[in-house]
């Protein structure tokens, strides 16, 4: 593509949790398509790996590596206030960082329970809070929020990880309805089952048993969740708000 035809060039993107699996492929997606990356993670060499590997795919982005961890508000914050000293705007939001602490609910510990709505519910309110004014005052933006199909769906074994996805949900419905007439666009992206650091961790039966369950017969790749974010960066997803795309090979039909 001539750089003149792609189609983020000159905006900006903050990308959480990009040093592995699908952050790190929205990263690269976003990169081929214009987009100057701020890249965040809490292990800060995880990041600048990633940002290495932008910059030799392509050399004109600009690309800011940040040690950010989601669930603290003063991280965040540094992490935004870094971000328009060098850019000086700030387009695109992926609110991507999430972890699991499996555990069946009699079994689980509040550690459990906490640490993970802290990092993948009170994260992404941390990162909408402090870009709302930058984006309000722009008249522009766009908040893209990865949940899972576990938060629509539920998942033995998950009530936690689930409570903080349908949550995200839910609170992406909600800024969606609150920055709608100030131009901004909030969406949320669900996962279904998709080959990463995050999955791996299952028994090979397991994979199979669940690629089994997916109409599409296997699991998907994080290119395919990337290609769906940067979607709906894009030109093309101007009338799209409120909404949740599923991308998880039929799983959760009908929800
Ligand atoms: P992953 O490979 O485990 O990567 C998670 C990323 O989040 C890493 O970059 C990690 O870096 C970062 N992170 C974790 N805690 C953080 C914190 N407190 N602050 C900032 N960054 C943090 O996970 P993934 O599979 O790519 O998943 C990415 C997102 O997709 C998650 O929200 C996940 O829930 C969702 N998802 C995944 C699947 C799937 O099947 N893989 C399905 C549905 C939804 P550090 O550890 O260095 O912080």
């Amino acid at each position: 593509m001539s750089e003149s035809a792609l189609p983020l060039k000159g905006q900006v993107a903050v990308v959480t949790g990009a040093s592995r699996g699908i952050g790190r492929s929205i990263a690269m997606k976003l990169a081929s398509e214009g987009a100057d990356l701020v890249l965040s993670a809490r292990g800060v060499e995880g990041v600048e790996a990633v940002a290495a590997a932008v910059r030799e795919e392509c050399p004109d982005c600009r690309v800011l590596p940040l040690g950010c961890d989601v669930s603290d508000w003063d991280s965040v914050s540094a992490l935004v206030d870094r971000t328009l000293e060098e850019f000086d705007r700030l387009d695109f939001l992926v609110n991507n960082a999430g972890i699991t602490r499996d555990n069946l609910v009699l079994r689980m510990k509040q550690e459990e329970w906490d640490a993970v709505i802290a990092t993948n519910l009170t994260g992404v309110f941390n990162t909408c809070r402090l870009v709302a004014r930058q984006m309000l005052r722009q008249r522009s933006g766009r908040i893209i929020n990865i949940t899972s199909v576990v938060g629509l769906l539920g998942n033995a074994g998950q009530v936690n990880y689930a409570a903080s996805k349908g949550g995200i949900i839910s609170l992406s419905y909600s800024l969606a309805r609150e920055m709608a007439s100030r131009g901004v666009l909030v969406n949320a992206v669900a996962p279904g089952f998709i080959e990463t650091d995050m999955t791996a961790a299952m028994s090979d039966e397991a994979q199979e048993a669940m690629a089994d369950s997916i109409p599409l017969s296997r699991i998907g790749k994080p290119e395919e969740i990337s290609s769906v974010v940067a979607f709906l960066c894009s030109p093309g997803a101007s009338y799209i708000t409120g909404e949740v795309i599923r991308v998880d090979g039929g799983l959760a039909t009908g929800c």
